[in-house]
């Protein structure tokens, strides 16, 4: 049986684990292999060499900084069909779904190129007389990534290639689940020329978690995963004196208005909530219909869900794969029961889908769900999964107290032909990250990505500008060269003159 091992020190982990978990092809479901599990002294090693490579680095000039992302984004590109695969063997997403999250990817690493520039700081000349004053951003030091299993390569790549082009060294502990595609970026990232130590990968559990937490060594941890995950990891990292940016679940609704092109909108809203399964952070979870747009909307919706090919994510011919493992399978199968027990209407009911050759697998076939109301479980839990439901509003203000009253806000679409309106709601809603005919608005790696409220703990989003001043610390200088007009000793509080 195969085993993943960690990379420490640009190389593989040379040591046999010491406790491994199983990794499954949700296809099939069988173990495909084994991972590592850290134990608290293999993440010390880990960090201990970043921590060894940190001064080597932090020195290495922002050319050759960049010329080395430069060489691991063309890796990136040569290699982007091995990579999808890894991704779509242990997550089960569908082949072109697997590629789109790689070259999403890569856009963050493209971003990371332009580091010369995105470092530079500001200067004002003569603040007082003969004085200048100057800002530079410098890298924080060793920082740890943890991420979740939904997006295996796309998500650590929001951190680590900002992270490392700010000139820190990076720990990533990517998800137990699908932790291939994170070892494989290692391999490539070394293959371009990065210093040993400078990027490391640590598999485990939440044992791995709770070491780098407290690791005195470690100054910043990104996180992505889930909302109780992430708070736990907010208020145990911050406690342990760490700049920690938590992003967590969420609940994503998609407002419809009468006016709505609703050909357009069930297109979208199909898409939204049920590729990849529905377990992606941006899926659509529920639409919030107002006045008549729900009668029309939900006709459409089933003729699509008719059509939808659900199978093996490595068949060209699936548009939607399987669920991660087995017991999220369970977990969501367990919420469609709540949802009918709850006396919502099941329109589209995948629960027991066939598909031959994989009746091991962890499949779940598109389930839709009208007359949803806020109490029902339903609505109220992150479902991470194929299921749409649906809540009827009577008007746009009621539609978005709704949406306000969610704890969740990590992204919201509208879709109208009404721009008055989608301005307003652009400008009122509590949501951070807003699509106005758009269902998934996930922004561009130059932008920066994340939510609001319980979507996300701390300050800093990922990405983009945020995703630089996380990973740097801000220094401001104040020079005057010796002259001989102001010798003399001043105890007063420095004032420009
Ligand atoms: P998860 O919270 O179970 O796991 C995330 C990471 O935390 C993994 O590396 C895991 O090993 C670790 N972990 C799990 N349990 C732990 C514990 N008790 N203590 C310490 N660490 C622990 O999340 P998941 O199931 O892998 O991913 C799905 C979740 O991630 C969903 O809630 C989804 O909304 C969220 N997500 C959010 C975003 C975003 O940008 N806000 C993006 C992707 C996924």
């Amino acid at each position: 049986m195969r085993v993943i091992n960690h990379w420490v020190g640009g190389q593989p982990w040379k040591r046999p684990p010491e406790q491994t978990a199983d990794v499954y092809d949700p296809a099939s479901g069988a173990i495909s292999a084994r991972v590592a599990l850290a134990s608290p002294s293999e993440v010390d090693a880990a960090v201990a060499s970043a921590k060894a490579a940190l001064p080597g680095w932090r020195d290495t000039s922002l050319a050759k900084r960049a010329r080395i992302l430069f060489a691991y984004r063309e890796l990136l590109e040569r290699h982007k069909e091995e990579l999808a695969k890894l991704v779509t063997a242990e997550h089960g997403k569908v082949a072109s779904d697997a590629l789109a999250e790689v070259s999403r990817g890569i856009e963050v690493v493209e971003l990371a190129c332009g580091i010369p520039h995105l470092l530079k700081g500001e200067i004002a000349e003569n603040v007082s007389t003969d004085v200048d004053s100057y800002s530079l951003r410098q890298p924080v030091g060793v920082v740890a990534g943890i991420t979740p299993f939904n997006f295996p390569a796309m998500v650590p790549m929001w951190m680590y290639p900002i992270a490392i082009a700010c000139g820190n060294t990076f720990v990533l502990k990517p998800s137990e689940r699908d932790p291939s595609a994170s070892s494989y970026c290692a391999e490539l990232f070394h293959e371009a020329g990065l210093p040993p130590g400078v990027f490391n990968v640590v598999h485990g559990d939440r044992v791995a978690v709770e070491r780098l937490l407290e690791h005195p060594d470690v100054a910043a941890i990104s996180f992505v995963g889930s909302t109780p995950i992430a708070k736990h990891v907010y208020e145990t990292g911050t406690k342990h004196g760490k700049r920690v940016q938590a992003l967590g679940g969420a609940k994503n609704h998609m407002l419809v208005l009468p006016d709505a092109d609703m050909e357009l909108a069930a297109d979208a809203a199909i898409g939204a909530a049920y590729g990849s399964a529905g377990e992606r952070c941006m899926a659509i979870s529920v639409l919030v219909t107002v006045g008549s747009a729900a009668d029309r909307l939900v006709p459409l919706l089933e003729e699509r869900i008719a059509k939808l090919r659900v199978g093996p994510g490595a068949d060209p011919r699936s548009e939607m794969g399987p669920l991660v493992t087995k017991a999220h399978l369970e977990r969501v199968r367990g919420l469609v029961d709540a949802g009918v027990a709850e006396g919502a209407t099941l329109v589209a009911d995948g629960r027991d889908p066939s598909i031959p050759g994989c009746e091991g697998g962890f499949f779940l076939g598109p389930c839709l769900f009208d007359h949803v109301t806020p109490a029902m479980a339903i609505y109220r839990e992150e479902i991470f999964g194929p299921v749409l439901g649906i809540v009827r509003a009577d008007s746009y203000d009621d539609a978005l107290a709704l949406i306000h009253r969610n704890p969740y806000a990590n992204g919201v679409a509208i879709f109208t032909n009404d721009g008055g309106v989608a301005r307003k709601f652009q400008h009122e809603i509590e949501v951070g990250m807003v699509g106005i005919n758009v269902p998934i608005p996930v922004p561009m790696a130059y932008f920066s990505f994340g939510g609001w409220k319980a979507s996300l703990f701390g300050d800093t989003h990922v990405h983009g500008p945020e995703g630089v001043h996380f990973y740097t610390r801000g220094k401001v200088v104040t020079t005057r060269w010796p002259d001989p007009r102001f010798r003399g000793v001043d105890l007063g509080f420095p004032q420009s003159r």
